[in-house]
């Protein structure tokens, strides 16, 4: 039967760590939504196309030779056949990114993907990004939005990069991106339906042990 997760939040919430680990538990595949607007990201700064240039950007995104994993065990997202896991991971990545999830014309794209992603597994899997419950899956049988508070995210965000960041550093670049992110797709609200869950309090395990209490309940 079709079990779609949709899961929403802002960056540091422990979004992709927690959908991994329950698309594992349900054995449903998983789709890091954020993963293809970062690798569009890379792809746009290697070809040196101007993220202002709308039109080229979404000509990128009709273009992006992606392959990404499905699978919450093996992560890869390639490009081209450059295997770009790691470098979409890197601020310059991160500082550009939301300049092209801005460019309405690559969002049509890449949500098109990953319609057509769901529907290639069969409506079975967890999806997670910032418009998911409300625009690529409203449908979903699941709708959740992780949240946690500011300071719970930046305290993830620093032991996530490792630490290397200046506090005010990584707050710049953690709640600037939500804010830019933020006039294209609101993910600061539940929207009707959808399921808050904040993860302020909580453990990784608890939180993960929360969304499957509410996948079966
Ligand atoms: O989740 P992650 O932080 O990797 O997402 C990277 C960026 O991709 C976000 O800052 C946002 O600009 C964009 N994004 C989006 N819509 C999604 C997922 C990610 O606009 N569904």
């Amino acid at each position: 039967h079709p079990l779609v997760v949709a899961v929403d939040g802002p960056s540091g919430s422990g979004k992709s760590s927690v959908s991994k680990a329950a698309a594992r538990a349900l054995r449903l595949a998983y789709l890091d939504t954020g993963a293809m607007y970062r690798a569009l990201t890379w792809y746009c700064l290697d070809r040196g196309i101007d993220l202002k240039d709308a039109a080229a950007v979404e000509n990128a995104a009709e273009e992006l030779p992606l392959e990404q994993s499905t699978s919450p065990d093996a992560e890869f997202v390639k490009v081209g056949g450059v295997d770009v896991t790691e470098a979409i991971r890197e601020p310059r990545i991160s500082e550009n990114v939301s300049a092209v999830a801005t460019t309405l014309g690559a969002r049509t794209e890449l949500i098109r993907r990953q319609r057509e992603q769901i529907e290639k597994h069969r409506n079975r899997m967890v999806v997670e990004g910032r418009d998911i419950t409300t625009v690529v899956a409203p449908r979903a049988e699941v709708r959740l939005l992780l949240t946690a508070s500011e300071e719970a995210r930046l305290r993830r965000r620093g032991v996530q990069l490792g630490g290397t960041q200046s506090k005010e550093q990584l707050a710049q670049q953690v709640l600037e991106r939500d804010k830019k992110d933020s006039t294209v797709v609101n993910f600061t609200r539940a929207a009707d339906g959808v399921v808050t869950l904040d993860s302020s309090d909580l453990d990784f395990r608890q939180t993960v042990d929360a969304v499957l209490d509410i996948v079966h309940r």
